[in-house]
């Protein structure tokens, strides 16, 4: 991020701006929405500017910019649309100690003005430092359409409201206070008896607030997906924008991360496979801690919450602690691993079982039905597989597996830097070691990707 979004106070300030066509046009209209005074150098003004100037919602100078002419001020603008007379006005207003933009020069800039969707007090500034005007434009008329033009009358009598809230203690019940007023009683109460309405229904909002019961608290188990952030389901994204605190796995991706709540407490209890990590017992006591505080809490496990999760004994531990808890269901890598494949994970006349296995357990390498899984056409989805992949290897092809059965390593199934690794049973020990995958790894046993299967025979049809 080059530029840092801030909110300037520019009430009183003295903003100047250079230049009087149409890129001044532009940027004037968005400052004069600000409480700043601003002053235009103009030799030749569009007539718009002349108008302002008499309505007093700016000062026209009608010359053009010299020396002095910023000194105070907190922002200017050269918009002359002629890069060397920016380029001048730029370097004056720079020694006059201003931040200083030039329209349509991101390096001669030191700031750049936002697209703004404006429901004031609310303010959504979209920037895209420069590289997408048509991306933060489409974003601006989404999000015009997205927000209630009543948004802002309603923050601005929230505003007044703001320190009276204060009895209520920080955080989950005043944030339970705030959500009903804007999302439900605020809304309903403007629409039928206007501003004065929702301005009442603040006042009973609180007296209910104050009087109601201490909240429970409780554990949300949520499966986050294989990383991508549009695999996580509608439930959790609900639930990560609610939490007070979440507790998540070293799998569960950055970008999911960064959907909770800004203000949650954010717990890594990451573990890496044989590496370090928190004991089960310390993430168990965290959980039941934070939930009898009376804190939401999600515990964000990778893929569904219920394949290689360690679910029970959270559950257990939330039971004996008498925590009320629920689980909702993720897309495990096995599904997504497949989809990279473009294949499906059961198929009439080759599997009609699929099975999930684990390459190691608390022993070490795990043992599992091997004849069974030497069959042809067989299909297991093998987790945390890739270190064991040599004795894999050599149990199947000792209960009389094909070495040429495909196996595939996926690695990061569904994020951005997915590797497929397409092999066979002879050569899997051998491809993982040239590939040194460092992501999650699920091997999918009797299948290989699509396109390598089908290729062959499409090419040979477009030749015949
Ligand atoms: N609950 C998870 C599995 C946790 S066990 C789920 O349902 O997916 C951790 C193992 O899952 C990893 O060792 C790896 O084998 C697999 N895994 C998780 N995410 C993955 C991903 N994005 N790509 C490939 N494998 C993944």
């Amino acid at each position: 991020m080059r530029h840092f979004p801030i909110f300037l106070d520019l009430r009183g300030r003295r903003v100047v701006l250079a230049g009087g066509g149409e890129a001044a046009l532009a940027k004037l209209r968005l400052i004069l929405k600000s409480e700043a005074k601003v002053t235009v150098f103009a030799a030749d003004p569009a007539p718009e500017i002349v108008e302002w100037d008499a309505e007093r919602k700016l000062r026209l100078v009608k010359r053009t910019f010299g020396p002095g002419d910023a000194l105070c001020a907190a922002l200017a603008y050269a918009a002359s649309e002629d890069d060397a007379e920016d380029a001048r006005v730029a370097a004056l207003a720079r020694a006059d100690g201003a931040l200083v933009n030039i329209v349509d020069n991101l390096d001669g800039s030191a700031f750049i003005t936002p697209a703004i969707v404006d429901r004031d007090p609310v303010t959504v500034a979209i920037g895209t430092e420069g590289a997408a005007p048509v991306l933060a434009r489409k974003i601006k008329a989404d999000l015009e359409a997205a927000l209630p033009s009543s948004l802002g009358v309603l923050a601005r009598i929230g505003q007044g409201f703001r320190a009276a809230v204060n009895v209520l203690p920080m955080g989950r019940k005043r944030r339970d206070f705030w959500s009903e007023y804007y999302f439900n009683i605020g809304p309903k109460a403007l629409e039928k008896e206007g501003e004065t309405g929702a301005d009442l229904a603040l006042g009973d909002l609180l007296v209910d607030h104050l009087s109601a019961a201490p909240v429970k608290g409780r554990v949300d188990l949520v499966g986050a997906g294989p990383g991508d952030p549009e695999l996580l389901t509608l439930k959790a994204r609900k639930l990560l924008d609610k939490a007070d605190v979440v507790i998540y796995d070293r799998l569960v991706s950055r970008e999911i991360l960064e959907l909770a709540r800004r203000e949650a407490l954010m717990i890594n209890v990451g573990k890496k496979g044989f590496g370090p990590s928190t004991k089960q017992t310390d993430i168990c006591a965290s959980m039941v801690e934070h939930a009898a505080k009376g804190d939401h809490v999600v515990r964000l496990k990778s893929g569904d919450p219920g394949v290689y999760g360690r679910l029970d004994e959270e559950i257990d531990a939330l039971d004996t602690a008498n925590v009320d808890w629920s689980i909702i269901p993720g897309i495990t890598a096995a599904n997504a691993a497949a989809a990279q494949l473009g294949q499906s994970l059961t198929k009439r006349g080759r599997n009609g079982a699929l099975r999930f296995l684990t390459g190691h357990d608390v022993k070490g390498f795990a043992e599992h039905d091997w004849r069974g899984l030497a069959r042809p056409g067989e299909v297991a989805a093998i987790y945390m597989g890739a270190r064991g992949a040599r004795f894999l290897q050599g149990r199947l092809m000792m209960h009389g597996a094909a070495p040429d059965t495909p196996i595939t390593a996926v690695e990061n199934a569904s994020r951005p830097d997915a590797r497929v690794i397409a092999s066979t049973l002879a050569r899997l020990p051998a491809d993982l070691e040239a590939a040194a995958p460092d992501g999650p790894v699920i091997l999918m046993l009797g299948l290989s990707p699509r396109q390598a299967q089908i290729a062959l025979p499409r090419l040979q049809e477009e030749f015949a």
